[in-house]
Formats: C-alpha cells, sequence, structure tokens
C-alpha cells in the first residue's frame, strides 16, 4: 500500500482546510491561555470527525456492510492534519474517539450505546477514561481505585491521574478502572465502570500546569464513596483490564498519526525558514549542515508515514475479519515508538533550524518542541512499546 485511496485524500482536503479555518488563527492564543476551545468540539462533531468510526444508526457515518470502508484509516487522516496546526486539537478527537466513544461502542450494551454515543458523536459531549493512578501508570495492573458493590449500585473509592478530556465543560462521562474483587487465583479483578459527571463525590480536580498541550484538558480524578447504578458496568466484570489493553492499540495507531501531522509540519516549517534565512549573504538552506538536517526530517516523515498507514490499514483489515489482533498490536507499537521518537528529535532539528527564532513563542515551531515529549509517554511510553515488540520476537521467555 503505496498511497491512500481517493476517498481519504478527498477528505484529508475537508480536513485541511477546517483546521486552517477553525484552528490556525486562534491557536497561538489558546496555547498562551491554556484555553480549552469547547465551542471547536460540536464543529468537529459536524465535520464528522466523532462518528467516523460509529455505525450510522448512532449518530456515525461508518456503513458496517461495507468490509473496505477503511474507517479507521480516515480517522488517522483527521488526527494527522489537526496534529500539522495543533497537536492539542489532534489529541482532543484522538481521545475523544479512542478512549472516549471506542470503549463504549465495543463493550457497552446497546443501553449504554444509545445513551452516550450519539452526543458524542455530535460533539456535543467528550469522554475520557482513567486507567493511570498516581501509582499505576505503564504496569497499569496495579490499580488501586476500589469498586465494591452495595445492592445495586457500585461505591468507587480512588483516584486517577493525567485524564484527558475529562473535566471541560461538556465531558458527560468518564470510564474508569477499578479492582472489583479477586479472580479464582487470587489476582485483582478489574472491571470498567462509567461515572457520570456530577455524581456526586466525583470531582475533576484542578487542571495540571503541563510542559505542552496547553489547548488539552487534563485532569487528576478522585472518588470519594461515589455511587453508580450497577449497570454502568461497561463490559463483562472482571475484563476491564483486557478491554483497555485492546483499545490502547488503537490508541497507539492514532497516537503515530499525530506524531506524523507534528513531523510533517516540522518539515514544511524548517524548509520554507531555511529557503529564506539568509547568512554569510546566502540562504541558510544552502549550506549541507542544514539541508542534511532537512533531508533527515523528510526521511522521518516518509518512515513515519508508511508505519502509521500500515498499521491503520491492519486495524482496518482486523475489523473486516482478514488480519489477526497481535498483527495489529505489533505494527501499532512499531509506528507508535518509531513516530514519536522522530517527532522528538524532528523539533530539535526545526528549532536548531530556527536558530534563536525558534526559541521565541511568535514561532509555531517552539510550541511543537514543547508538545513532542508527550508523545513517548502517552499511551504506553517508548519503554512500554520495546516491550510489545519485544514479545512478539518469539524471545524464550
Ligand atoms: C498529558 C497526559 C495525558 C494523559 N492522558 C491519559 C488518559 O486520558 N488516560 C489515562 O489512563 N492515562 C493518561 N495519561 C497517562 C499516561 O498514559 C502515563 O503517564 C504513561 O502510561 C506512563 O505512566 P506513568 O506516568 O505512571 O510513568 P511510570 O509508569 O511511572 O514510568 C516512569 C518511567 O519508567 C519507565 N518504566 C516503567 N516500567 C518499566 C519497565 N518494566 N521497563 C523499563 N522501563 C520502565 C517508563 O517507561 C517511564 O520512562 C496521560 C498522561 C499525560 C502526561
Amino acid at each position: 500500500m503505496f498511497e491512500l485511496s481517493q476517498d481519504h485524500e478527498d477528505f484529508r482536503k475537508v480536513v485541511r482546510d477546517f483546521a486552517q479555518r477553525e484552528v490556525e488563527p486562534h491557536v497561538a492564543q489558546w496555547d498562551k491561555d491554556s484555553y480549552f476551545p469547547t465551542e471547536l468540539v460540536p464543529k468537529m462533531g459536524d465535520l464528522g470527525l466523532f462518528g467516523l468510526v460509529v455505525p450510522e444508526e448512532l449518530g456515525g457515518s461508518l456503513d458496517e456492510n461495507d468490509k473496505d470502508s477503511g474507517a479507521f484509516t480516515s480517522l488517522c487522516v483527521a488526527i494527522e492534519e489537526l496534529g500539522r496546526v495543533d497537536q492539542s486539537i489532534g489529541i482532543t478527537l484522538s481521545a475523544g474517539v479512542g478512549l472516549g466513544i471506542n470503549p463504549i461502542l465495543s463493550y457497552g450494551t446497546e443501553e449504554q450505546k444509545q445513551q452516550w454515543l450519539p452526543d458524542l458523536v455530535a460533539g456535543r459531549a467528550l469522554a475520557g477514561f482513567g486507567l493511570t493512578e498516581p501509582d499505576a501508570g505503564s504496569d497499569a495492573g496495579a490499580t488501586r481505585t476500589k469498586a465494591e458493590r452495595d445492592g445495586d449500585e457500585w461505591v468507587v473509592n480512588g483516584a486517577k491521574a493525567f485524564i484527558t478530556n475529562s473535566g471541560t465543560d461538556i465531558t458527560s462521562v468518564v470510564t474508569v478502572t477499578a479492582r472489583t474483587g479477586t479472580d479464582d487465583t487470587g489476582r485483582p479483578e478489574i472491571s470498567a465502570i462509567m461515572i457520570p459527571s456530577g455524581t456526586p463525590g466525583f470531582t475533576a480536580e484542578e487542571p495540571y500546569h503541563k510542559l505542552g498541550w496547553h489547548i488539552s484538558d487534563t485532569h487528576g480524578l478522585s472518588f470519594d464513596n461515589v455511587r453508580v447504578p450497577a449497570s454502568n458496568l461497561l463490559g463483562e466484570q472482571g475484563n476491564g483490564f483486557k478491554q483497555f489493553l485492546k483499545t490502547l492499540d488503537d490508541g497507539r495507531i492514532a497516537i503515530s498519526a499525530l506524531a506524523l501531522g507534528l513531523i510533517e509540519r516540522m518539515l514544511a516549517e524548517s524548509t520554507a525558514y531555511a529557503s529564506s534565512r539568509t547568512a554569510f549573504g546566502k540562504p541558510i538552506a544552502v549550506n549541507q549542515g542544514i539541508s542534511f538536517q532537512l533531508a533527515d526530517l523528510a526521511v522521518m516523515a516518509e518512515t513515519s508515514r508508511v508505519l502509521t498507514y500500515k498499521a491503520a490499514w491492519l486495524k482496518d483489515e482486523h475489523d473486516a475479519g482478514r488480519r489477526s489482533v497481535a498483527e495489529v498490536k505489533k505494527a501499532a507499537a512499531i509506528a507508535k515508538l518509531y513516530t514519536s521518537e522522530a517527532a522528538v528529535t524532528a523539533t530539535r532539528i526545526a528549532t536548531q533550524v530556527f536558530g534563536g527564532n525558534g526559541f521565541m513563542e511568535e514561532y509555531p515551531v517552539a510550541r511543537f518542541y514543547r508538545d513532542a515529549k508527550i508523545l513517548e509517554i502517552g499511551e504506553g511510553t517508548s519503554e512500554v512499546q520495546r516491550m510489545v515488540i519485544a514479545r512478539h520476537l518469539g524471545l524464550p521467555s
């Protein structure tokens, strides 16, 4: 697969135009103010961005009979294009679909889907997913948050850390993993439970002061005797951890698309700047010391594109029943690992090409420099991706 379909390329133009019109003019100010643009979310919904992988009867655009729709690839195109303009807006979509909508779509009952998805797809609401805790990140199985049954209710106590889209004005629900008992071998049983915003005892703490992703919404969450109906269990009791690992595979491909958008932007910015900036009487681009760096950026962009869309294609093929989950898992980890590390390198190169200007917030490379690092951490750190890849190499255990 060396190029995307014409439909995907046409869709790319639509998203690019939207990003130029609705995001680019405001983004520097939003970033400076750490402002989450709630008003943008329904516009993204109107464009259909939240509904690309959601069946038509739930408000999305997915025709479930069309095995070749390439719906997940479309989502990656949208994230890539938004990510070229701003990484926070890209992650708002990526997390909104991957962590908010997908778990409900994949594991929810018909009632849960009908209750939550139409608003999420329309961009009238956002949802988050809370796996990480203050003492359980990479080792997510160490979850301490507990949910105990009391009659027809779950009573939830504990805390989550760094949860995206969890405290906006339109956040309707956050799904969290919690210990609901122990399994036959005595290990903690982890389940997923949906906690609607506004439930007494559920608090989204003050937003974090982050290095980057200033426009993205991130909160710590606390649960103090939070009571929700027993029917708020998402999926099977005890399957919460397994469900989440599956959710992460898709999320990793989406992060890869986000990193790809960043790398392409760094290539474009650096090429333009190096062609117009003069030093010693000539454009700096004529120096091999600069043009070789631009060449390296072009290689990173091309490699990231191939890895991201190979993984997205495998995911679409898996959804059509033609590829195994193991293939998706490995490709997702490889794509995420390479593109996120390349993104950090790309912003370092771009900032260097810009010289002193690259350190100034007037130039977007400075914002992208701050935004890049989290790509190596969120949805599984680089070390975790290496663990996943190594597990697929048939090494002795
Ligand atoms: C802005 C932001 C948004 C986020 N959004 C969400 C969200 O929406 N939902 C959610 O659940 N989480 C979210 N996260 C959490 C994110 O997924 C975690 O931060 C990440 O998984 C790492 O966990 P940790 O921070 O606890 O680091 P730790 O697990 O404490 O890791 C610290 C370091 O040790 C390394 N390490 C750990 N174990 C090993 C090992 N066995 N071998 C080698 N190295 C190891 C890690 O790679 C890392 O470098 C978000 C984080 C941020 C910063």
